[in-house]
């Protein structure tokens, strides 16, 4: 699920919110998290994670 409201109160730009949307997509389709410091859509540090 994607909280737009977490959205807005961060103010994450458009990118920024399709990035989320990429890694949440990659979770509902059963991807872990990569590394922290990697360039993966799937960094856990990139995103807000409920
Ligand atoms: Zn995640």
């Amino acid at each position: 699920m994607i909280n737009r409201a977490v959205f807005e109160k961060y103010r994450y730009s458009t990118d920024d919110q399709i990035h989320v949307a990429e890694h949440e997509l990659g979770h509902a389709l059963g991807v872990a998290h990569n590394k922290v410091n990697s360039k993966s859509i799937m960094n856990p540090a990139n995103t807000i994670n409920y």
